[in-house]
């Protein structure tokens, strides 16, 4: 689909009920620009492929893969685009944290998601069944790229424009966002989606207190100038502004949800299945339980709710 005669976005297949993730192609001078890679799986492999020759693009005609960020959705096929291509992949500088603890050594890893989420009360055969459903990933994030490191900051020529290198923590420790100023176009990842909310997470590998950082994320880009947002999921949008404040909104009301169910003293495994419902496929359970624990990290930072070990378990009380 053309964005216009020279950004196309590509939507690649994907295995979850979040079924497809837009990759963007970007025409340059002389060959392309793509920013995110698809999750590596035969599906999405064969749509590159039958992309690259619907447009007549040979492999050597790509020059960068930009990366927001490093989930498996994001960053699988990269390693397999570069091998093709030879083009450079780049990713900001805290995401190499993520993908050599959990991408590279993940065997090792995965297992402390499993205590993290026991000792928030998750029972331990579910947890078992969580770390196996993680491991599964692995398959789909390889071969690993040779990665070049981004800071936020930056000016860089991508496909014909000038976009700005935007840090945007929050959804992942080192998510960006590809800003043109000159047009108002935001390619925004999974910062900022139209129809659903990026997973906020707390995980035993991320920074302590994702959902502040999110949310000082979200009132920086809804007071850039934005006329049209291509995100990583989902439909091309223009009110930027108004759905930062419908997010900013969401998480606020969770925030008061959250604090609420712990008005007894709960464990954050409980107050995830209040929230979520307990008619969750594994990964989706993974993600409402990080959820849940991001969101009872904010409250403790501010002081609204506590949190104490009693015997097993950690129990959080309202303030
Ligand atoms: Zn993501």
């Amino acid at each position: 689909m053309e964005i216009d005669k020279n950004i196309i976005k590509l939507m690649l297949p994907l295995p979850f009920r979040l079924d497809y993730i837009n990759c963007y192609l970007l025409r340059g001078k002389e060959g392309w620009d793509i920013i995110d890679s698809g999750l590596n799986y035969p599906p999405a492999l064969a749509a590159w492929e039958k992309f690259f020759k619907l447009y007549n693009i040979r492999y050597t005609d790509i020059n960068n893969i930009y990366l927001t960020h490093y989930h498996p959705d994001h960053y699988g096929t990269a390693g397999w685009l570069q091998a093709l291509t030879g083009a450079s992949v780049h990713i900001h500088r805290a995401e190499n944290a993520q993908v050599e603890q959990l991408w590279k050594k993940g065997r090792l890893n995965f297992p402390l998601v499993g205590d993290m989420f026991n000792e928030h009360g998750m029972p331990a055969t579910l947890t078992t069944e969580v770390v196996d459903n993680l491991s599964e990933i692995l398959a789909n994030v390889q071969p690993h790229p040779i990665l070049s490191f981004l800071d936020g900051g930056e000016e860089i020529e991508i496909g014909l424009r000038l976009f700005k290198i935007l840090h945007t923590p929050g959804h992942s420790d080192g998510h960006l966002c590809f800003f043109c100023e000159a047009e108002g176009l935001l390619i925004s990842g999974d910062h900022i989606l139209p129809h659903i909310t990026s997973n906020i997470g707390l995980w035993p590998t991320s920074h302590s207190n994702p959902l502040e950082h999110y949310l000082t994320s979200l009132e920086m880009t809804g007071c850039l100038e934005v006329k049209k947002v291509l995100p990583g999921h989902g439909n091309v949008f223009n009110d930027c502004a108004g759905r930062v404040d419908q997010l900013i909104r969401h998480h606020r009301q969770r925030l008061v949800s959250i604090a609420d169910m712990a008005a007894n003293g709960s464990t954050a495994h409980k107050i995830c299945e209040l929230l979520f419902g307990e008619d969750l496929k594994l990964h989706e359970l993974r993600f409402a339980m990080a959820e849940t624990l991001a969101h009872l990290a904010y409250l403790e930072s501010r002081g609204k709710v506590i949190s104490k070990r009693e015997g097993e378990v950690i129990i959080y009380r309202k303030v």
